[in-house]
């Protein structure tokens, strides 16, 4: 399209915006897809063109677009208090999210800090870690535990944590105190089976705290399901595992639900119920309002709590706080968020329809340019190879994804090419209608692609 043609908005982003994971050759030249609006599980493009959204947004909008009562809520709360400063009062919201959260929550996972989203539920809890472990006179207890293919965040710190900021260009390595293990990737173990696999990782976290000494690490942080890093799904067992050697050195076991919470695999929270681990710190975000406002939080145990507070506390204070900590309109949706859940009983409707996603998506394999599928609640992924079954994407499998993208949008469906592989991870609401609809223009542009 000539410049002339472009819409003000694609003017507009090409000279002034800036976007995540910004491709700084283009910057300038090009401007993502404008949306209008969206309604239910689809959103419109400028110009009228109607999508599936297959990631929901960013495996965030549970409840669909045009949802009037989050809307509402919304409206309601910014015209009642649009804002107060969670230094020195509260609202009614945050307050009754909190409490609705704790019910939620595993275990004694009952104190609710809320952030802006999800890298800041993250680096909360890291530095609760650190505060922990320095009230303690443990201060050398400071190491952070990630996996490979793990993504936790883009703050300076939440991004260190993540696999990929290993490869990440022009920024500067992360802290030492960082360690990292093999992603849980089966097709990563050389032909094991999940129980040998399950065994070899398990000896590779234990030898890791062995050689560089218990004392001097503070946590293990894990997403239940690595859902950026290609929606890869520990052998079972594994979530489990991991928090008794944790027990055992006393290192701090952070669920990062960022994706898993309110409602992706069946569940409030999956950590539990869904991967048989309590957690001694869960982190959260997306879900919690599906979307419509920022939000995120960190619920702590308890018992953790107690050992730094009260006549624990030695008087000091947890330095850690944002402007928008509880913000009352974002506390607002959030509340208004688990009434549409209720409403629609969308738990146990993914619960019911997540075993139609698994098959629908599992029917894909049989096309020759498929060499796995993963699934898990209602987050899949079908991952594409041209040439062969290589275990790492080249830059050919990532040319082939996005041009699988771009053919899936023209069809009518939003995927998200993540290296080689397709994600679909759709809001909550969806119907065994609309997945076989998703899988037919998936299958469609596969065959034409690879
Ligand atoms: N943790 C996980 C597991 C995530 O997937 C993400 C984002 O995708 C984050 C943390 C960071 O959340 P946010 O982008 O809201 O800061």
């Amino acid at each position: 399209m000539a410049p002339t043609q472009l819409t003000k908005t694609a003017q507009q982003a090409r000279q002034h915006l800036m976007v995540p994971a910004q491709d700084m050759k283009t910057l300038g030249q090009r401007a993502l897809p404008a949306l209008s609006h969206g309604e239910g599980i689809h959103v419109f493009t400028e110009n009228g063109h109607r999508l599936i959204d297959g990631p929901a947004g960013m495996w965030c909008t549970q409840v669909g677009y045009g949802c009037s009562e989050i809307a509402e809520a919304i409206a309601d709360q910014a015209t009642t208090l649009s804002y107060n400063s969670p230094w020195y009062t509260t609202n009614t919201q945050a307050a009754a999210l909190a409490e609705q959260i704790a019910t939620m929550t595993p275990g004694d996972l009952n104190r609710i800090f809320f952030t802006t989203g999800g890298s800041t539920a993250v680096d909360t809890a890291l530095r609760f870690v650190e505060y922990f472990n320095n009230a303690l006179g443990r201060p050398s207890k400071k190491g952070i535990v990630v996996r490979r293919d793990g993504y936790h965040g883009s703050t300076a710190l939440t991004f260190s944590c993540s696999g990929r900021s290993q490869t990440a260009p022009h920024f500067d390595p992360p802290a030492q105190r960082i360690h990292y293990l093999s992603s849980p990737n089966i097709r990563l173990s050389g032909g094991q089976t999940e129980a040998q696999f399950l065994e070899t990782l398990v000896e590779e976290f234990e030898t890791l705290i062995e050689a560089n000494g218990p004392e001097t690490i503070g946590a293990f942080l894990a997403e239940p399901i690595l859902a950026s890093g290609g929606v890869i799904i520990p052998p079972k067992g594994y979530h489990a595992r991991f928090k008794e050697i944790c027990e055992k050195h006393e290192i701090l076991y952070i669920s990062d639900e960022v994706v898993t919470a309110f409602g992706r695999c069946g569940e409030w929270f999956a950590s539990e119920k869904v991967f048989g681990v309590v957690p001694d710190i869960i982190t959260f975000a997306k879900g919690v309002t599906s979307g419509y406002v920022p939000l995120g939080g960190v619920a702590i145990s308890d018992k953790l709590l107690a050992r730094v507070s009260g006549e624990n506390a030695g008087g000091a204070y947890f330095g850690n706080g944002y402007t928008y900590s509880g913000h009352p309109v974002s506390c607002a949706a959030g509340l208004a968020n688990i009434k549409v859940f209720e409403k629609l009983d969308l738990l146990n409707h993914v619960r019911k329809i997540s075993g139609y996603f698994n098959q629908a998506l599992q029917g894909l394999r049989d096309l020759p340019g498929v060499v796995d599928v993963r699934v898990s609640g209602l987050v899949g992924c079908v991952e594409c190879m041209t040439v062969d079954q290589r275990i790492i994407a080249k830059a050919e499998d990532r040319a082939m994804a996005t041009e699988i993208d771009t053919l899936c949008f023209e069809m009518g469906l939003i995927v998200r090419p993540l290296a080689n592989l397709c994600v679909i991870s759709p809001p909550l609401t969806i119907t065994e209608d609309q997945i076989d609809e998703i899988c037919d223009i998936l299958r469609t542009a596969i065959i034409r692609v690879t």
